[in-house]
């Protein structure tokens, strides 16, 4: 079976890890689509439908899953990549935000330089659960004067109403729990 994987083929490889990395998380482990070529490839197809190649300034991706899809995204869209990680581990000078986190809390930052000032970024990341992430993640994108496009998921806990937190900005995600 060749055809292009739909978000219910994603789905379905998605395996659900009971009480990781603590009791009463389902944590929702996305390797066994990247280990599969086709469907690898049929998610980045999903997450950048609906923008041109050449038609977003940069594609951000949060530490550290998002880098693997954000990254591969960028490609696709023939556009750059930009990191935004845990605080402490960028070496340039960074803008920084703290946030709740599903389990525990956490800060993210970004290099003061990483984007063009009005520059039309693509902010991508694996889950969207409770966020605090992604929301943290759009402030640092607002401080260098980016223009969030849209922000995309591959997986959204929907019962967590993290998009109350993005209600800002266009929120697009490909398989809902
Ligand atoms: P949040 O800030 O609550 O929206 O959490 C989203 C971030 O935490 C994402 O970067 C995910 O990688 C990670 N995350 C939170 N909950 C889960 C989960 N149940 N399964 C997998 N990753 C999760």
């Amino acid at each position: 079976m060749n055809a292009t994987p739909t978000s219910s083929d994603l789905a379905k490889a998605i395996r659900n890890i009971p009480d990781f990395p603590q009791p009463g998380i389902q944590f929702k482990d996305i390797t066994p689509v990247l280990a599969d070529a086709r469907l690898f490839a049929g998610c980045i197809d999903l997450l950048t439908t609906g923008f041109a190649p050449g038609s977003i300034g940069a594609v951000v991706g949060i530490d550290a899953r998002g880098f693997i899809l954000a990254a591969a995204a960028a490609l696709k869209l023939q556009t750059g990549f930009v990191p935004i990680r845990k605080k402490g581990k960028l070496p340039f000078k960074t803008f920084e935000e703290s946030y709740e986190l599903e389990y525990g809390s956490n800060t993210v930052a970004i290099h003061v330089d990483a984007v063009k000032p009005g520059a039309r970024v693509l902010l991508v990341d694996d889950l969207l659960a409770t966020g605090g992430t992604a929301q943290a993640a759009a402030a640092l994108l607002k401080r260098v004067g980016a223009e969030i496009v849209e922000i995309t998921f591959f997986v959204e806990l929907g019962f967590l109403n993290g998009r109350e937190k993005l209600r800002e900005y266009p929120v697009r995600s490909l398989v809902l729990y």
